[in-house]
């Protein structure tokens, strides 16, 4: 019901063939003869997915642990972008273009042994930058410019106060294992460093799971992420939990507040039936001082432009559409869909729900239920193939209040 990864990668490479080998996914022939080199005839299927879209530019959630080729899924496409456009910006020695973050110093030197390994035919830089070993030699590397630097976090943040290096020409941010980065409780160092790379630029996040840290760090840090996703896949494809919120028609918008208020749901997208519905609701919700827009067809291309990236960047809460506005609507990391009214047609269910779990995988799809619509449930459930458990708030179900 929800392959959002095919869908991902369908809308980024729409009518193009499935790559199978390293010519076809776009690699220039210094580096199909480094893989060459280094032995690999096919690549993985981390490669296969995230290498196109690596080259192209787009932001991505790698859905891979350590022993998928992860490593060369990044390292290639870095270095193809630094061979690509190595001459000096005429603003004298460039800085460092590309930064990986890693959780330990042995994952650091690896990812340093792939930049060597697969670059050995360029001329790019890398530098490994972890905590453990003296200062000294690292900072007289830095200063003399690298390419790309892999560095833990708290090292990281030592030479960037010390003004050892600057981050000014970052092209390409990676995040290596950020679950791994966040268990070891690298969080508040990662936001220190991000805060020193430019807003323009393209970050790649790899993580062998998406909680929902990871999820948050996604949404703060990525653009229009795609997610490409290797290994137990059938796991995550179903981790969109869907539930039935009994309630009066009348009780609908207090009970969305509620949930709002003891949650810690931080994007939600609401649907209502009407454009009136929307704006109604809307009002309600800031008048409960809650983030809310709207979005329906009575808003301008830019007024729905600016509600998304209010949306994405986090600065709007709530986004209430009617279904006009839930197809194609690319929104990575919502947390939750609540659909505010029943949709008329089932089918617009699943589509619904297709909205969450796109880019993170995770999510939840709550529907509220008036007694008019328990007819209209059923037929849903009927289609999904599965029962909808129900959720009964004190107060505001109706099989526990006076009826609408
Ligand atoms: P990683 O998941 O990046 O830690 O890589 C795991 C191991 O797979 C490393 O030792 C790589 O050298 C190796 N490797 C990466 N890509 C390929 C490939 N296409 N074919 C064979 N081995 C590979």
């Amino acid at each position: 019901m929800n392959p959002t990864i095919e869908e991902s990668l369908e809308e980024a490479s729409p009518a193009e063939a499935v790559p199978s080998n390293f010519a076809d996914l776009g690699l220039a022939p210094a580096f199909l003869d480094a893989v060459r080199d280094a032995g690999y005839t096919t690549p993985t299927p981390i490669q296969l997915q995230a290498i196109p879209l690596a080259l192209k530019g787009r932001d991505l959630i790698g859905l891979a642990q350590t022993g998928t080729g992860k490593t060369a899924a990044f390292t290639l496409p870095i270095l193809q972008r630094l061979a690509q456009d190595a001459a000096p910006n005429g603003r004298g020695p460039r800085g460092p273009r590309a930064l990986v973050l890693t959780p330990t110093r042995e994952l650091a030197a690896q990812v340093d042994e792939s930049f060597a390994k697969y670059g050995k035919h360029t001329k790019a830089k890398a530098l490994a930058v972890y905590g453990g070993v003296a200062l000294d030699p690292q900072e007289r590397a830095l200063r003399r410019g690298v390419d790309v630097v892999i560095a833990t976090p708290g090292r990281l943040l030592d030479h960037l106060e010390r003004g050892t290096v600057k981050f000014d020409d970052l092209e390409v941010l990676v995040l290596d294992e950020a679950d791994r980065m966040l268990d070891m409780g690298f969080a508040p160092q990662i936001n220190r460093v991000v805060a020193q790379v430019p807003k323009y630029r393209q970050t790649m996040l790899f993580s062998a799971t998406m909680l929902p840290e990871v999820e948050a760090l996604a949404r703060r840090y990525l653009r229009r992420p795609v997610v490409v996703q290797v290994g137990r896949r059938s796991e995550a494809a179903n981790t969109v939990t869907h539930a039935v919120y009994p309630v009066p028609r009348d009780r609908k918008s207090a009970l969305l507040v509620e949930l709002l208020s003891h949650s810690d749901m931080d994007s939600v997208l609401v649907f209502t039936r009407t454009k009136h519905g929307a704006d109604r609701l809307v009002r309600h919700l800031e008048r409960a001082g809650m983030l809310a827009t709207a979005m329906h067809a009575d808003k301008t291309q830019s007024q729905r432009t600016r509600a998304l990236e209010g949306f994405r960047e986090g600065t709007i809460r709530v986004l209430v559409a009617t279904d006009i506005a839930q197809r194609g609507l690319d929104i990575s990391g919502i947390s939750h869909v609540i659909n505010y009214d029943v949709p008329q047609q089932p089918e617009d269910y699943v589509h619904r729900i297709g909205r969450t779990g796109r880019a993170a995988q995770t999510g939840d799809a709550y529907t509220f239920m008036s007694t008019d619509e328990i007819a209209m449930v059923r037929t849903i459930e009927r289609l999904i193939g599965q029962p909808i458990p129900r959720i009964s708030v004190p107060g505001y179900d109706f099989g526990t209040v006076a009826a609408d």
